[in-house]
């Protein structure tokens, strides 16, 4: 349960906390966020989520509304003030509130932040990860700057709506030419026959995921091969195995792609492996 929010530096009520009808992140998704995982009171990797904060900031010239040092202290209030001690911190920065202009603000204006944190039951998602997911591949209908973790998420949440209609947990946006890109909120990887993990390369068309960057991490330190490069739908079926990353979900595997098995349909030897090892690789920090 979420009991206190941060917005615009002060703590409020959860019931209370509000921002203004005109915000730009309301009117023209014109904002930014970052989700962190919060593990045993600590916060997971909490430098890299920072950093890539800062980017998206950077990307869409929105300035930052504190130095990473104070925000760092607030994410802390945010946790002790909900007492959370799995779960998540969920942040999110807007171009701020003015009447209703898609001209962008004159220099000086006052960006909107808002800070919450909500306890997630320890478990769920080791849990999900002994039967795994299914997924359901969608035509990528996204912007061409996907790179930024932008609010603007409504094809993500009409493409994981067709994916939960179709009895699957996540969408696989594919591109035009038939590759996988990433997930509605995950990043894709399969496991070739010969044990080499495959992720779709950085660049505009994908989120450079926190997890993907530590899996990677990880995935080096056990000494396993990794290849950044397109993979198709196709590919991903003949893959041995299958899986999703993201801050939330850490390795997941994923054993089945439109209704048919991924290897032998059952959360592969790999996924488990990385997941296993993410948190003894991952930054774990005061939170
Ligand atoms: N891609 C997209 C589109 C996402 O929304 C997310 C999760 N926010 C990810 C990838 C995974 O990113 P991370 O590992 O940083 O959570």
């Amino acid at each position: 349960m979420t009991r206190i929010v941060y917005v615009n530096g002060a703590y409020k009520r959860y019931a209370e906390a509000a921002v203004h009808v005109e915000d730009r992140g309301f009117q023209f998704a014109d904002a930014i966020y970052e989700v962190i995982e919060v593990r045993d009171g600590h916060l997971v990797d909490a430098s890299r989520h920072l950093a890539r904060m800062a980017r998206s900031l950077r990307e869409l010239a929105i300035p930052a509304p504190m130095s990473d040092a104070a925000l760092s202290q607030v994410i802390q209030q945010v946790i002790r003030r909900n007492r959370v001690r799995d779960g998540i911190v969920y942040m999110q920065v807007t171009r701020g509130a003015g009447p209703r202009d898609f001209t962008l603000p004159p220099p000086g204006f006052l960006p909107t932040l808002v800070i919450l944190a909500r306890t997630q039951r320890k478990g769920w998602s080791a849990e999900l990860a002994e039967t795994g997911i299914s997924v359901k591949t969608i035509p990528d209908n996204r912007w061409a700057r996907c790179d930024i973790k932008t609010v603007m998420l409504l094809p993500a949440v009409l493409a994981k709506d067709e994916a939960r209609r179709n009895g699957s947990k996540e969408a696989w946006f594919v591109d035009a030419v038939g590759n996988v890109t990433e997930g509605a909120s995950s990043n894709a990887w399969i496991v070739t026959a010969g044990g080499t993990l495959v992720t779709h390369p950085l660049d505009q068309r994908i989120l450079p995921g926190v997890t993907r960057a530590t899996v990677m991490d990880v995935a080096k330190a056990e000494g396993l091969k990794i290849e950044e490069r397109n993979f198709s739908r196709e590919e991903a079926l003949q893959a041995r195995e299958a899986f999703v990353t993201s801050a939330t979900n850490i390795v997941m595997p994923v054993v089945k792609i439109d209704g048919m098995p991924v290897g032998d349909g059952r959360p592969g030897p790999l996924a488990h492996r990385l997941r296993i090892r993410f948190h003894h690789v991952a930054e774990i920090s005061a939170g």
